[in-house]
């Protein structure tokens, strides 16, 4: 009774994101009525394991009660203030933090992944202007995704958000990405790097990557030999780079930061989704001194920064970042996830066996399983999707890719039903 009220008035007045509503005349939409750890609770009295961490944010789980404390407690002192010629205590501890994490100097607030996209492109480009030289041009890696707003979208590679939006969009290039995990990809994909830099180097301002995993990309992975080398050649040719970590930042790839496996300091860095623990939006871009100097001068010479947003650097969700940040330090968090991450790949081969499995793959606590044999328009992700929500289980496939990015508090039990749901899915396809 409850549901079906809920469901009635939100198809009339809720839009979706990224959805074509009209599947909702055959598919329900499931409220939520609490969630707890990995579990997510309807109102029927049914829970799912939330195999994909509601869009890749929660890590600690749903209503962490660490996390949830802190917030409570700030609640009741400072629930927001500007951040444009006031600061507050939760801001510059979490600056402190994060850059003594990423070996960065300057972080500047915004509160979303795409935004903090925008802010990192635009800071590249006005560094270059404030030094005299016009790059109106960025690079990205081909399959690349890093948000929906009009810069992002314009560095992503996916066809599908993409190509309607293609008359609008600001200047960028891409760059092939590797075309697997090998060393040989990568050195072949750098050849293809070297050739487009040489020819339109001086025109670009950075080259925008997610470093080892591309998410939305159907969790195309490559190796990190690829961006230790990407690194050097883009340095020659004065250009930034812009370690896009939304996704990858804060464990996911098995270090803190997945840059950190090919060994480079980035000149931006963005953060968002797992900053949080997943309780509210807030995102970062971590820079470096030597671009901060190039804006610090008397206010009429007019290289001041002028970008800001209105919930930028909110108290609330600096300090469910600095819970976060914390619940890293009190235990080893990542040791624990390489166990677990262990775990579920030895538990993923007996995919392997099966005729519709093209390939297993996985970086840290991300697991991919690629299916073949199918077409676009059979939307079989969309059946692995009704099949684990009937089973108590949230996957949430891109398109024949279906994928493991569980909150690290998930235990070897729930990882055992959600990986043997996924099976009996991709087993009853054939
Ligand atoms: N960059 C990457 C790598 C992402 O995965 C995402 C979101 N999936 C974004 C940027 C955009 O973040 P948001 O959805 O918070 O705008």
């Amino acid at each position: 009774m409850i549901n079906s009220k809920i469901i009635d008035i939100d198809l009339q007045h809720i839009w979706h994101p990224c959805t074509q509503m009209k599947d909702h005349e055959t598919l329900p939409l499931i409220p939520i009525k609490k969630a707890k750890g990995v579990y997510l609770y309807d109102f029927e009295g049914n829970r799912y394991i939330d195999a994909i961490s509601s869009w890749w944010v929660n890590i600690f789980g749903h209503t962490n009660e660490y996390i949830s404390k802190r917030i409570k407690e700030q609640l009741d002192t400072l629930e927001h203030v500007l951040l444009a010629g006031f600061t507050h205590k939760p801001a510059v501890d979490l600056a402190e933090k994060l850059t003594k994490l990423t070996k960065l100097d300057k972080v500047f607030f915004a509160d979303n992944g795409s935004s903090a996209v925008e802010v990192a492109l635009k800071m590249s480009f006005h560094y270059h202007k404030n030094m005299g030289e016009n790059r109106p041009l960025f690079l990205s890696l081909t399959n690349s995704y890093h948000g929906e707003t009009i810069g992002a979208l314009s560095v992503g590679d996916v066809e599908l958000y993409k190509e309607t939006y293609k008359p609008l969009l600001i200047s960028s290039i891409q760059t092939p990405v590797p075309k697997d995990r090998t060393k040989e990809s990568a050195y072949r994909a750098l050849e293809e790097l070297e050739k487009i830099l040489e020819k339109r180097g001086k025109e670009i301002s950075a080259f925008i990557f997610e470093p080892l995993v591309q998410g939305a990309g159907y969790m195309h992975m490559y190796h990190p030999i690829y961006l230790t080398e990407a690194s050097k050649i883009c340095k020659e040719y004065n250009i930034h780079l812009i370690a896009d970590e939304i996704m990858t930042g804060f464990g996911r790839t098995g270090t803190m930061f997945a840059t950190q496996q090919a060994n480079i300091i980035p000149d931006f860095m963005t953060l968002s989704k797992g900053l949080t623990g997943g309780f509210l939006p807030l995102s970062v871009v971590l820079t470096k001194n030597e671009i901060y100097q190039a804006f610090y001068c008397d206010y009429n010479k007019y290289k001041a920064f002028l970008h800001s947003h209105s919930y930028t650097g909110n108290p609330l969700a600096c300090s469910s970042a600095l819970a976060t940040l914390e619940l890293f330090e009190r235990s080893d968090v990542l040791g624990e996830n390489k166990k677990k991450a262990k775990y579920i790949l030895e538990k993923l081969e007996k995919f392997k066996d099966l005729k519709n499995v093209k390939e297993v793959r996985q970086r840290g606590m991300i697991s991919a399983i690629e299916l073949k044999g199918y077409r676009q328009e059979e939307r079989i992700g969309l059946k692995v999707y009704e099949y684990g929500l009937k089973n108590g289980v949230l996957l949430r496939p891109l398109g024949h890719i279906i994928y493991f990015m569980p909150p690290y508090i998930i235990t070897y039990e729930e990882i055992d039903k959600m990986i043997d749901t996924a099976f009996d899915a991709i087993k009853g396809l054939l």
